[in-house]
């Protein structure tokens, strides 16, 4: 793979965003940089009695605009080269979709699948200590991402609340039961889907032809397939990190759901062959939907995506490289800073229902939701139209352009 680290490639896609922008480079360098860092080691007896040390995460990329917002992974890759390049795409992500928050990410370095339920509370806690100074309501709130949930924004919120008293405002995506908001768990898959749903209509396709292949079965790949079967698409192929299931008369999502259920696993779902995760990308589909991991495609595999449109549900599933090629074979991409979206948007609307300590429905939670991210599709397409630039680049325009003004009136830059 490239040389490049994760935040070079993020930040190729900002340098390009910002030579339109006609940014100097003291502006790109303020924007660019990440206003806090800190890493804080979280040492954990194990369930065994071992004594283990994992290293966590906090980087603050921006908050011109709002407090910084954005979630926590717990990835065996999860370091700070990661976490930074995440923590700048949500600075770009909330501008765009115009929430009044900055950007941030966490992470923990550790394999989530290899750790009891108590080691995984006692790192939480730790961690949550430990990076709690620069925490707060009204200064930064993480949320899940990949590896972590609901569960684990319970064990932060009641960590916080040890020093700093009852405050559910502290995160979002917290149980319902707890002060979270209904619907924020589907959020991020259900924002992915109207994206989808906005192009069929815009096409004027027939969505029961139209084949969808999704990488992952995580909270944003099932609620994405969730949504596009109850619509009526074909989902031909989903997976999970073990693997995928493909069937080329389209999988049951209803069943699929009660199976995972049972089994804890989609493998050997009845009437499907099995595909691994490499080739599931390499389809021959109407829309592919990587939501899984970063860099799942990128310059060894290329070559051979066969699909028209991308939806980037993860973050950073697309190189630079590949990017660049599967823009010259006319592949439409919509950007992780629009595509998955929904999650932090509907995380907003959690932290507005904490703070005034009032309850919304689920039906005004989907229709805000739905007309913030599709006003936002708007605005990238009218750019990207205008401007004659790809859907990233637009979207990486509007945001990027929104920090500069809000930095500005903050006197953070003279013109
Ligand atoms: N982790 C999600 C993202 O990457 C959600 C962040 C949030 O809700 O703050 O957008």
């Amino acid at each position: 793979m490239s040389e490049l680290t994760t935040i070079d490639e993020v930040n190729e896609f900002f340098d390009s965003a910002a030579t339109f922008l006609k940014l100097d480079s003291g502006t790109r360098d303020l924007l660019k940089n990440p206003w806090r860092e800190l890493k804080v080691s979280i040492p954990i007896t194990m369930d065994s009695g071992e004594l283990k040390v994992f290293s966590g995460y906090r980087v603050q990329h921006n908050a011109a605009r709002g407090p910084y917002k954005g979630g926590v992974r717990y990835h065996p890759e999860a370091d700070i080269n990661e976490v930074e390049s995440l923590a700048s795409l949500m600075t770009w992500k909330t501008a765009l979709v115009e929430i009044p928050f900055g950007g941030a990410k966490g992470g923990v370095q550790c394999n989530p699948l290899e750790l009891s339920n108590t080691e995984l509370n006692r790192i939480t806690r730790r961690y949550t200590h430990n990076i709690s100074h620069i925490l707060g309501v009204n200064r930064d709130i993480p949320a899940p991402d990949l590896g972590t949930n609901a569960q684990t924004m319970a064990w932060m919120m009641d960590a916080y609340g040890q020093t700093y008293g009852y405050t559910p405002g502290i995160v979002t995506g917290k149980p319902v039961q707890l002060g979270g908001s209904v619907g924020r768990e589907s959020a991020t898959g259900l924002g992915v889907f109207l994206l989808l749903d906005q192009i069929a209509t815009d096409l004027n396709i027939d969505v029961s032809k139209t084949t969808l292949a999704i990488q992952g079965s995580g909270n944003v790949g099932l609620w994405t397939a969730f949504f596009a079967f109850k619509r009526g698409f074909k989902i031909i192929a989903i997976s999970d990190v073990n693997g995928g299931i493909y069937s080329s008369s389209g999988i049951n999502i209803d069943e699929l759901k009660n199976y995972l259920n049972e089994n804890k696993s989609i493998q050997n779902f009845p009437d499907s062959d099995p595909i691994t995760n490499a080739d599931l990308l390499e389809l021959e589909c109407d829309f592919l939907i990587p939501a899984a991991i970063d860099r799942v495609i990128n310059e060894k595999n290329v070559a051979n995506i066969k699909t028209n449109y991308i939806i980037e549900a993860a973050n950073h599933p697309i190189t630079p490289e590949a990017d660049k090629i599967l823009l010259d074979k006319n592949v439409t991409i919509v950007p992780d800073i629009l595509a998955n979206a929904g999650g932090v948007i509907v995380s907003y609307f959690e932290w507005t229902q904490n703070l005034y300590q009032h309850k919304w429905t689920e039906e005004r939670i989907s229709n805000e939701l739905q007309t913030i991210i599709i006003n936002a599709f708007t605005q990238v397409k009218e750019l990207s139209y205008k401007e004659n630039i790809p859907y990233r680049k637009a979207a990486f325009i509007l945001g990027i352009a929104k920090v500069v003004e809000a930095s500005k009136l903050r006197g953070f830059l003279d013109k």
